[in-house]
């Protein structure tokens, strides 16, 4: 198994960046801002080798431009998002690209359309690492902006389907909150609680990564099939199958 080295690096408020080191290459996912990432290829005396964007929300972008210029590397993202995406170079279609190589390192894309209709995952299948920027958090998934609730279920869906064992890095620290808001409709949930209480005796230390395997036990959008009758106790009304669940969980975390 191909060793890769992942720091997290705080961003703005909540965000996260990660740095993927493996020998010579130096990844950024998502360069949020400049000035933290900046300060830590300094710290290290690091140079980077491309950016990979998972969506083109500004807290995901603000550091492209910067960092291109001072290191003058590429910017992957998806194709469709070119005019949304600051210095993208690399324009990834999904259509026809399901891989892509960086110094012989395959990066499997994963398209994850909801939360914007462009949206990326990036898979490291050698390592069992999955990059899910705004597409899904621990015990959560993205706010639907731009998609269609059938479209963010089926990214979801798709997450589900990968090995247990996959570590998954989110972009932002929203565990805690998700958390409680996962409790509001599974208040018998041991392993719910537990990772409630965690989060909150850990609460400045960033809660990434997940594990697929933890999500499976505790995260209500991957849980839908079993919460059909929390949904309709919150909404006096039945919820007819898991996709029509599913979105009744996104309404109510909207409001949560
Ligand atoms: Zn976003
Ligand atoms: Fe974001």
């Amino acid at each position: 198994m191909t060793k890769l080295n992942v720091t997290l690096i705080p961003c703005y408020k909540d965000n996260y960046s990660y740095i993927i080191q493996s020998n010579r290459t130096c990844l950024i996912i998502d360069a949020c801002e400049t000035k933290p990432l900046l300060d830590f290829f300094e710290a290290q005396q690091l140079t980077p080798t491309a950016i990979l964007t998972t969506h083109h929300h500004w807290d995901h972008v603000g550091g492209n431009i910067d960092l291109q210029q001072k290191f003058k590397i590429p910017i992957y993202g998806n194709k469709y998002d070119k005019d949304r995406i600051p210095g993208l170079t690399h324009e990834i279609d999904i259509q026809r690209e399901e891989k892509i190589l960086i110094d012989s390192i395959p990066i499997h894309i994963l398209f994850a359309p909801g939360h914007t209709t462009q949206h990326l995952l990036y898979h490291f299948k050698v390592a069992n690492l999955l990059f899910t920027g705004d597409a899904f958090f621990s015990c959560g998934c993205g706010r639907l902006f731009e998609g269609t609730y059938h479209q963010l279920y089926e990214s979801v869906q798709k997450i589900a389907q990968l090995p247990t064992n996959t570590q998954i890095y989110f972009g932002h620290e929203y565990s805690l909150k998700n958390a409680e808001f996962a409790l509001s409709l599974e208040p018998g949930n041991l392993d719910l609680k537990n990772r409630r209480d965690e989060l909150l005796s850990k609460s400045n230390t960033p809660s990434s990564p997940t594990t697929l395997d933890l999500e499976l036990k505790i995260n209500p959008f991957l849980r839908a099939k079993y919460l059909a009758k929390s949904v309709e106790n919150a909404n006096r009304q039945q919820p007819q199958g898991e996709f029509e669940t599913f979105v009744a969980i996104r309404k109510l975390r909207d409001t949560f």
